[in-house]
């Protein structure tokens, strides 16, 4: 089957800003019959962006969207992309990905923009399984020559507490995470709702029901919170609570870069009062943090240039079976991941497609680390649509974990709901 057509809309996600929306029409011709399929993907957008990402290209007119708007990039899918792969057959997905590099032709998508890029590279793979017949994780699997899907996700990470910047709360860290570990996704999903309402419960009993308001993932962002141990320490009540202790485990997104200032961490960054930390007092504070609670994962742990000392805590933590997740260190990127490979920096890496801008690239990001032994957790952005694509990449990949954000919200429930029916699925 051949595109036919390709089409963009600027429309909003989750946060209420513009982002792409991308519909493909795919056509086969016989002499006797005309068959079309059509499949669209639906663009995120991240808040704690890192410098390396590829570029999400916003229009900058102030006047619309106080300069978010995206037409620009609708208008490069209409006019510069979708002529150019005109014909092509949609199972050329590593053809298609590579073309629209060529028309972009800078090493970070800022021409085309990678917003535009990826929104067509995700619907071509939609078209793709639809055209070939299979399921979306089928056809992701055969791209990436994967011979066993098997539902692998068996740790899905649910982000109940919300700081940084998806949060007008005083928090620094960025996510709280929950992690059960009760065997099958249905059974994780179902403890992490009941810890979540549990967690709510507690909150409004200590705090009144005004604090029981959310961030951009879903998770709960009270205002009264600023140290972590805060945090953490109602998160284990709420656990204890829904009746699940020593079953469900923690993960922390410290999203580092975004409170770096001058060389050090202001851990205030959200308050009027400054509250500097060095790289070392940092670090200390970490194996604080992971001798008190069972965290099992620590995401974005220093600045996105630090790889040192992101290696130094992996060197540490990797003893005490806690992961290091690069994230604004590695943007999904080989040449960055590459880079963390030979420091030694990490051994779990967070994919998101939109960070390179690509199917075909973030597949080749996931083989990358999984030679290397790292584990890896494909991630939804803060900004999110109702597209559950990433829950079939995880699964097609064979990557086996996955995080998308609260047990709350549609576009984040919309991936693990997809997880659920896989699940049965694949049984
Ligand atoms: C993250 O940092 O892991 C994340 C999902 O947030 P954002 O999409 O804002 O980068
Ligand atoms: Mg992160």
């Amino acid at each position: 089957m051949k595109i036919k057509s390709l089409q963009a809309r600027e429309i909003l996600d989750s946060r209420g800003n513009p982002t792409l929306e991308v519909e493909v029409i795919a056509e086969s011709k016989t002499f006797l019959q005309r068959k079309s399929v059509k499949a669209w993907s639906g663009v995120p957008s991240g808040a704690s962006t890192g410098d390396f990402e590829a570029v999400e290209l916003r229009d900058g007119n102030k006047k619309r969207f106080a300069g978010k708007g995206v037409l620009q990039a609708v208008k490069n899918v209409n006019e510069t992309i979708a002529p150019a792969l005109l014909d092509i057959d949609v199972l050329e997905q590593k053809k298609i990905d590579q073309k629209m590099i060529e028309l972009d032709g800078t090493d970070n998508k800022s021409r085309l923009g990678a917003n535009a890029i990826v929104g067509v590279s995700m619907a071509v793979a939609r078209v793709g399984a639809i055209a070939s017949g299979k399921k979306l994780f089928e056809y992701i699997a055969e791209l990436s020559e994967n011979d066993g899907p098997i539902l692998k996700v068996s740790r899905p990470f649910f982000n109940v507490i919300n700081g940084g910047v998806h949060a007008g709360n005083k928090l620094a860290f960025q996510e709280f995470m929950i992690s059960p570990n009760l065997g099958s996704f249905q059974e994780n999903y179902r403890g992490a709702a009941e810890v979540y309402h549990a967690l709510k419960e507690i909150i409004k009993e200590n705090f009144g029901s005004g604090s029981t308001l959310v961030g951009d993932e879903g998770g709960f962002a009270p205002i009264d919170f600023y140290r972590e141990s805060e945090a953490l320490d109602i998160l284990m009540q709420a656990i204890q609570k829904a009746g699940y202790e020593k079953r469900v485990d923690i993960a922390l997104d410290v999203a580092a870069s975004e409170f770096f200032v001058d060389g050090r961490y202001n851990l205030g960054f959200k308050t009027k009062e400054d509250d500097f930390r060095t790289t070392e007092e940092m670090m200390e504070h970490y194996l604080e943090l992971v001798e008190k609670y069972p965290i099992i994962s620590l995401e974005d742990p220093f600045e996105q240039n630090d790889f040192k000392s992101f290696a130094k805590l992996r060197k540490i933590l990797q003893k005490k079976g806690v992961q290091v997740v690069g994230d604004d260190l590695t943007v999904s990127n080989p040449q960055r991941i590459k880079q963390a490979i030979k420091n030694k920096s990490c051994n779990a890496l967070l994919l998101k497609i939109n960070q390179i801008g690509t199917v075909s690239e973030a597949i080749e990001a996931f083989k990358l680390a999984q030679k290397h032994n790292w584990r890896v957790m494909v991630s939804h952005r803060s900004g999110e649509t109702p597209d559950d694509f990433i829950a079939d990449f995880a699964v097609g990949l064979g990557a086996e974990q996955i995080k998308s954000g609260a047990t709350a919200r549609g576009e984040r429930t919309v991936k693990y709901n997809r997880l659920l029916a896989l699940e049965k699925f694949l049984k």
